[in-house]
């Protein structure tokens, strides 16, 4: 009976440590990394989280330029914001889909900057992405095999592009303060200014009927 006890004891304590052990790992499970595309899907990640950083970044930019009146400036932020917001979207989906996990960054708060100053942030930012991870993301995604992963990233890298063009014609013309008029594709995050565009999105085939307008 001596023997029994401590040995009981012993036994008590160690089922409890598995116990909670194993709750621990279900709460917080290991990140498998031997998943197929794993090169892909971590590339992929980062870009959907510079894209998440960017979108809310950019919806307080939105909400500073209207606040300076700045009218044009804030409709074309809240259409970036919207626009990386999908795109954020359509890598975490596809990370999910294909077996990854997509980690959401920690956002700092951004410091409260002249529009202009913004403007800039936003455009070198923007330059940032398309020199830097996009171009061999894509090129690793082709390599493995991966054409939707790849496709996400071309998407991504589309309205990029797209949108430095407009940010440089924004910086050039703010003092104009004209009227602007931005949509955006819900799919893939494409963003078109002006009035006119294609029935259907050229990127991801959407009827221009859903997109969504920011004026
Ligand atoms: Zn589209």
């Amino acid at each position: 009976m001596r023997l029994r006890t401590p040995f009981i004891a012993a036994f008590t304590i160690a089922l409890t440590a598995l116990i909670i052990a194993y709750l621990a790992s279900l709460r917080f499970p290991a990140e498998p990394t031997d998943y197929l595309w794993y090169d892909s899907l971590q590339q992929l990640g980062e870009i959907g989280r510079a894209k998440y950083r960017q979108s809310h970044r950019y919806g307080e930019y939105a909400r500073r330029a209207e606040r300076d009146s700045l009218h044009n400036v804030a409709t074309l932020f809240r259409a970036m914001a919207y626009a990386d917001n999908v795109q954020c979207n359509n890598c975490r989906k596809a990370i999910e889909s294909l077996g990854g996990r997509f980690h959401t960054p920690v956002l700092l708060p951004s410091e409260r900057e002249p529009t202009l100053t913004h403007l800039h942030s936003a455009l070198s930012e923007k330059y940032e992405l398309h020199n830097g991870p996009t171009t061999p993301c894509i090129h690793q995604a082709l390599e493995d095999g991966n054409r939707y992963v790849a496709r996400l990233i071309t998407w991504c890298d589309a309205s990029d592009i797209k949108q430095i063009v407009i940010l440089q014609r924004e910086i050039e013309q703010l003092e104009h303060n004209a009227p602007r008029e931005y949509s955006v594709c819900p799919t893939c995050g494409a963003i078109s200014d002006g009035g006119l565009h294609s029935c259907l999105c050229p990127h991801c085939l959407t009827e221009s009927s859903e997109f969504i307008l920011f004026k």
